[in-house]
């Protein structure tokens, strides 16, 4: 049987090993070069070996009670006392992250702290993350994001380890959990005064959620990619590039204000579910852009299926594309001038935001299988539009007049009427009988050509909603 090394050998060993590396410097010269690589990869093993052990001891003299006997800073006296080398710093997240260990339901923890798996900074990182999101988990799933954050902590640092809470959330978290983080983060938007930069320029800090983001992302990835003339390369930096871009954009929405837009959209790809999104669970992550992979909550994508130029591709069970929500999906040309025409201004009484700064809203959320037409379509500002579906208010339209229920949830028992004149629930789009047909994610206020063609007759703005109830049967909107 192997013998168990006694713990005062061990104390010798350390002690030699600690006299093995002073003055290491002065012998350096004696080895090949082939042994720098291996006698590195040593001092590594040494360094986790002394943190694993590190927080052994301290976690055992925590438990007898050593660490609270006679200083006056409980814990943190006697960790500077005997180690003052973390007098620089560290101490107060070896505590954290050994007491932490030392709790029954942190048993993975621990045994990544022992094993010299994960390395203390790692850990504390992966701790407090997992205090800030345990009560928005779902219980059963805390052991499986204890392994995700710590192998992440392992493999990719602290770092990742914080990109990684969308993701944890939107497979882990309690229904709609992603949904309100990204909603909290909405609030915290601002854009600073311009601040003297010297030499002329002039500096902002801009903060934007993960919706903003991705929206700002897909305008500017168009307009900020290198433009070579003829052969001769263009040579501008990214950041000099992106921030033109900006400008340019800018420009552009306010140098024609009185027309419908006539350049084509940028254009942003994200993918969902469809169960998903019906069920506003998980989260969907945009694709082909330069901003590819950013996790966005199912209530984030419903609104910005509303927008311009986002385009939801929604996934059926088996992962296939059922829908791009392009062409027959968007408002036609003349059917947005038609809403322009009808409602002027966006429709929430008080606000007179000028269409051309508005969006075209499905009052009958595609997602929820509504179709494409003026008797279902309002205009909204950005503003309210993002208002309308945080507090899923229902719109109706009669004689050609917008009125709002602004009680919030007054959506669900319009949908409910809805659907109650409709035979079948909702199927995955493209499976028959189900709203595949007018699966609409873009209910986007213009589609590529400019002002000037006709009225669309397909589409009568006073038209009763009873006309639409089945979304299968009525006539996707013609193109001009
Ligand atoms: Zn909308
Ligand atoms: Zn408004």
């Amino acid at each position: 049987m192997e013998q168990v090394q006694q713990l005062s050998e061990r104390r010798d060993d350390v002690a030699a090993a600690v006299s093995a590396l002073a003055g290491i410097d002065a012998v350096l010269w004696q080895g090949g070069s082939e042994q720098l690589g291996p006698l590195f990869r040593q001092l590594d093993d040494l360094g986790r070996a002394v943190e694993a052990a590190r927080v052994a001891v301290l976690a055992e003299a925590i438990e007898r009670g050593e660490t609270t006997k006679t200083m006056a800073r409980a814990h943190t006296g006697w960790i500077l006392e005997w180690a003052p080398s973390l007098r620089a710093g560290g101490a107060g997240q070896l505590l954290a992250v050994t007491r932490a260990a030392t709790q029954q339901r942190h048993a993975q923890l621990r045994e990544a702290l022992l094993s010299g798996r994960v390395p203390v900074r790692a850990a504390a990182v992966c701790v407090e993350e997992m205090d800030r999101i345990r009560h928005r988990l779902t219980p059963e799933a805390v052991p499986s994001v204890w392994q995700a954050l710590l192998s992440l902590a392992a493999e990719d640092g602290p770092r990742a380890v914080r990109r990684l809470r969308p993701a944890l959330l939107a497979r882990y978290g309690q229904a709609g959990e992603l949904d309100r983080d990204q909603e909290r983060a909405k609030v915290l938007v601002a854009l600073s005064q311009p601040m003297h930069g010297g030499d002329g320029l002039f500096d902002y800090t801009l903060r934007l959620d993960v919706e903003a983001k991705t929206v700002l992302e897909a305008a500017l990835g168009p307009l900020s990619a290198p433009r070579p003339a003829d052969g001769v390369p263009d040579l501008r930096p990214a950041a000099q590039r992106r921030g033109q871009a900006l400008i340019e954009l800018v420009r552009r929405a306010v140098s024609c204000p009185g027309s419908l837009p006539t350049a084509a959209k940028a254009t942003l790809l994200v993918t969902i579910g469809w169960q998903d999104l019906l069920a506003e669970l998980g989260a969907g992550t945009t694709i082909a852009s330069s901003d590819a992979g950013t996790l966005l909550g199912p209530a984030a994508i419903r609104r910005l299926a509303c927008d311009a130029g986002i385009i939801p591709a929604v996934l059926g069970t088996d992962g296939q594309v059922l829908d791009l929500g392009r062409e027959s999906r968007w408002f036609t040309p003349a059917q947005a001038k038609a809403l322009w025409l009808r409602d002027r201004a966006c429709t929430i009484p008080g606000c007179s935001m000028p269409a051309q700064w508005c969006d075209a809203h499905h009052l009958w959320h595609f997602a929820d299988g509504g179709p494409t037409d003026l008797a279902h379509a309002a205009l909204l500002c950005g503003y309210h539009h993002t208002w309308v579906h945080r507090h899923r208010l229902a719109g109706r339209v009669h004689d050609g007049n917008v009125t709002w229920d602004l009680t919030p949830g007054s959506y669900d028992s319009y949908l409910s009427e809805l659907t109650r004149h409709r035979p079948d629930p909702p199927n995955e789009p493209g499976s028959g009988s189900g709203p595949g047909d007018h699966f609409d994610p873009g209910d986007d206020n213009g589609s590529g050509s400019g002002p000037g063609s006709g009225p669309d007759p397909a589409d009568d703005p006073r038209s009763e909603p009873g006309d639409h109830f089945d979304p299968g049967s009525a006539d996707p909107p013609q193109r001009p």
